[in-house]
């Protein structure tokens, strides 16, 4: 048995017909969807109804109009980092997303009258253009779109995200504008304008809290055994014995993108509903679980799944379930239902 990320297509669509509250709803499938497989879910998603796509990268962009074909919009969120890759944007009809007035200088040079977005930074300190940049800007036309990204969105009360509202309705007074991804949704309808960008929340994650879970883990033992009271597991020796235990081995590690951190925080895997908890540290491709709780040697226990979601294993690991989710390696063979 191999391991295998079970990927629930359907929950996909219907979380983003949940967020789907402003009068367009895109999509964000960067970073392989999320680290859940482009094509796959990207088709899943149009089929819903999604007609705006957004990647970070050309190359993203590149392999996502390859699985949807002619149609859909696509936006690159680091825009034309390079005058060469315009070839790219111009064959394969991808919106660059303008971010500072070089980007802009080659894009009038290159790529004048293609369809294009302006990004602003509104506060974030990461992408876009400043306000002081648009008075440079040179007329490029008028953009498909202008959007900008808030900081603290899963922050309701943070007084950063309403200077970033009106610093994005002053710098962007009209137009086909968008704010907001995941947190930004659940703001209301102040912050939702043309089109909205959710990611993780159409995968499973917060801050979209009534999200469907996406995604089960499962993961094969390889071996069990007893260890007596007293016995270690693991590099260090770090987790030893207090009963007589029955340890499986399972056949998953962190160069399978399962973060040592997951070992120092109090994850379990899980039987059905049994919960069974790690056992010392994670290796590179092992973890040990103390499994002595359950009535028989499992085949195969859950890392992820209805008792233990992604975000619950990132705050195991001190982390976020973003990362979680996109640092599951290319080890896992992918199904996909729906
Ligand atoms: C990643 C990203 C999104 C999606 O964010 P989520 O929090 O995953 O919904 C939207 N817009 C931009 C600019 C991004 O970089």
């Amino acid at each position: 048995m191999q391991a295998g990320l079970h990927i629930d297509l359907n929950a996909i669509r219907a979380n983003w017909r949940a967020l789907d509250l402003a009068p367009e709803t895109g999509a964000v499938v960067k970073a392989d969807a999320y680290g859940l497989g482009l094509d796959r879910v990207a088709r899943a998603l149009a089929q819903a109804g999604v007609r705006s796509f957004f990647v970070a990268q050309v190359e993203e962009g590149v392999a996502l109009r390859e699985a949807l074909g002619n149609g859909p919009e696509i936006y690159v969120f680091s825009g034309l980092m390079c005058a060469s890759d315009a070839v790219h944007f111009r064959s394969n009809a991808l919106i660059p997303c303008l971010n500072s007035l070089p980007q802009a200088s080659d894009y009038r040079s290159n790529m004048a009258g293609h369809p294009f977005a302006l990004q602003y930074d509104t506060g974030m300190n990461r992408l876009g253009l400043e306000a002081a940049d648009l008075a440079h800007l040179p007329d490029l036309g008028t953009p498909r779109l202008i959007l900008s990204h808030l900081a603290c969105a899963d922050m309701p009360d943070h007084p950063q995200t309403l200077r970033q509202l009106s610093a994005f309705t002053a710098m962007a007074p009209q137009g086909r504008r968008s704010l907001s991804a995941t947190g930004g949704i659940g703001l209301g309808p102040d912050y939702h304008f043309d089109i909205t960008r959710p990611g993780i929340g159409l995968y499973g994650g917060a801050p979209f809290d009534a999200a469907r879970p996406v995604v089960t883990l499962r993961l094969p033992v390889i071996q069990t055994r007893d260890v007596a009271i007293g016995e270690s597991v693991g590099y260090g020796a770090t987790w030893i014995a207090k009963r007589p235990s029955r340890i499986a081995t399972i056949s998953s590690g962190y160069a399978d993108g399962l973060i040592r951190a997951i070992g120092g925080g109090g994850a379990s895997l899980w039987c059905e509903d049994t919960p069974c908890p790690l056992a010392g540290r994670v290796s590179m491709d092992l973890i040990g679980v103390d499994v002595t709780d359950l009535d028989h040697d499992p085949q195969s226990l859950d890392i992820l799944g209805p008792h233990q979601g992604i975000d619950a294993l990132g705050k195991a690991a001190g982390t976020i379930g973003y990362e979680i989710l996109t640092s599951l390696g290319a080890r896992y063979e992918r199904h996909y239902i729906g």
